[in-house]
């Protein structure tokens, strides 16, 4: 992927890199950053109780480093970095929209953020009802009958979902069914999710305008469909229009339709998976419902589903007791595909998202859409003179260019990414989706102003323009970042997240 083989090249100035990085070699011996509270318990000597074994004298390489050090080594770092409070994100298909910061005030309040997964459900009537009102508003805006909260990300959302496809087919008898029909702009989790549940991916070709072929599908579909796995609207930032067509073919041969939902954004309050034939939806609470991404760290993937589907849902359930409206976790669900996360599911993430659905409201949701559609067609029609545009027509939330007119120039969709960064914007999804060559793959949110995607609008034409007068310079991007250009592909499969003492003697 790198042109710059194996190793990271770091800048001229690597003294300075060296410096930075090896804040914890500047420790001294006996340097504290902390003050305990004053022991409150009998004290203990660790080698009388727990044995010479038990207890390590010394922690080899540990740094003893100060607070002041320690709060300027991880405040410099993160400036290496750039994340949704730096700028324009535009990474398509990762809708990647500011977080409000009430979320945060919301879902600190102790009733929550003290509140403890064994708790019986008596005391813990608060958080169940956020669950329940959470699952109602999702079911609402999708139109789904019942919604799990469990899964923690929009992949293991798929897994969640396909599981209970297998799980309905197999409770029919149905066990022929072992293909799962992929179109061939799908994210790549939907052919893993099918592959790692042990049904055969299938890919369906796309048609002339960026949708799925609907005569493909249907030559495909048969008694041996388990399913069809859609994107809608899909990864070319199109509305799958022949909604009503697909349903009828996969319906028709008794196969489920899974729709992979990272891109609600674009038709929150517009229209609604369950009411145009999809049996299972998942849903990106990170993505769509602006809950931090990334690092790793908690996600939600909610899963929507019709009401055939209920049974398989994965337990517990919450439940509302008729007679008293006090909410319980409901165990004794003998078809369940079982629990798919510790406890209940990223509780946390499930809180901001339900107060970012209450501080916007169904209206407030609808006009996301709208702002978010507007916002990526704005940057369509303004740089369409500028770079290739496959499908040129009216498209939903993100936008897909090609680096067709800057190959002419040897420029590349990842050099146009890297001279971005000098810029100041994080660039947008590279090579991605598949079916289109080069792509660069825009989606601007609604949490952008008008100034901010005129700025972005103008990095993107001087480039385009740089392409041609200075080539080089555009290869050679990006000049004003830490480093220059990674290896991706070993910063991706190989990466360094712990500190190492005899990395930094290197
Ligand atoms: C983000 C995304 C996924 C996977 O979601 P994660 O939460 O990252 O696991 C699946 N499909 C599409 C189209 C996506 O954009």
């Amino acid at each position: 992927m790198s042109d710059q083989g194996n190793n990271t090249k770091l800048r001229d100035d690597q003294a300075q890199l060296k410096q930075e990085m090896l804040i914890f070699e500047r420790g001294s011996s006996g340097r504290v950053g902390c003050t305990f509270p004053r022991l409150d318990v009998p004290e203990v000597n660790p080698v009388e109780a727990w044995g010479e074994d038990a207890v390590r004298g010394e922690i080899a390489g540990f740094p003893e480093v100060s607070e002041v050090d320690v709060v300027r080594h991880f405040t410099r770092i993160s400036q290496h970095n750039f994340g949704i409070e730096s700028g324009l994100f535009p990474l398509g298909s990762c809708t990647m929209k500011y977080n409000p910061k009430v979320h945060e005030r919301v879902v600190r309040s102790p009733g929550f953020a003290s509140a403890h997964p064994y708790m019986p459900s008596a005391l813990m009537q608060g958080s169940l009802d956020v669950m329940r009102r959470l699952e109602e508003a999702l079911a609402a805006v999708t139109g789904m009958d019942r919604v799990t909260l469990q899964p923690a990300a929009g992949a293991q959302g798929e897994l969640t979902g396909i599981m209970m496809i297998a799980a309905y087919h197999a409770a029919r008898g149905d066990t022929q069914r072992r293909k799962v029909l992929i179109p061939d702009s799908a994210h790549g989790t939907n052919p893993a999710t099918a592959a790692f549940c042990g049904f055969d991916p299938v890919e369906i070709p796309s048609n002339s305008r960026g949708t799925t072929d609907i005569e493909a599908l249907r030559a495909k579909a048969d008694d041996t469909t388990a399913a069809l796995m859609l994107t809608n609207p899909n990864t070319l930032g199109l509305f799958e229009d022949q909604m009503e067509e697909i349903a009828e073919i996969m319906h028709g041969c008794g196969a489920q339709i899974y729709c992979d939902g990272a891109n609600l954004n674009a038709i929150l309050g517009k229209t609604r998976p369950g009411d145009i034939g999809i049996d299972v939806f998942h849903i990106n609470l990170h993505k769509t419902f602006t809950t931090p991404h990334g690092g790793g760290g908690p996600g939600g993937g909610p899963v929507g589903v019709c009401e055939h589907l209920i049974p398989f849902l994965p337990r517990p359930t919450v439940e509302t007791d008729a007679e008293t409206g006090t909410a319980y976790l409901d165990w004794d669900r003998p078809d369940s595909i079982g629990k798919v996360q510790g406890f209940y599911g990223n509780f946390a993430i499930m809180v901001r998202a339900y107060t970012y659905i209450r501080a916007l409201g169904a209206v407030g949701l609808r006009q996301v859409a709208e702002d978010a559609v507007l916002n990526a067609n704005y940057i369509q029609t303004r740089l369409k003179e500028h770079y290739h545009l496959p499908q040129d027509r009216l498209c939903m939330h993100e936008v897909v260019f090609s680096d067709k007119c800057q190959k002419k120039d040897d420029v590349t969709a990842m050099d146009v990414c890297k001279r971005l960064m000098d810029y100041g914007y994080h660039p947008p999804t590279v090579y991605f989706p598949l079916v289109v060559s080069g792509a660069l793959m825009i989606e601007p949110t609604e949490s952008v102003s008008r100034e901010d995607l005129d700025a972005f609008i103008a990095a993107m034409v001087a480039i385009a323009e740089e392409a041609e007068s200075d080539p080089a310079k555009v290869r050679g991007a990006p000049h004003s970042t830490f480093v220059a250009r990674l290896d991706e592909a070993r910063a991706a499969r190989k990466p360094i997240l712990r500190w190492d003492p005899e990395l930094c003697e290197e």
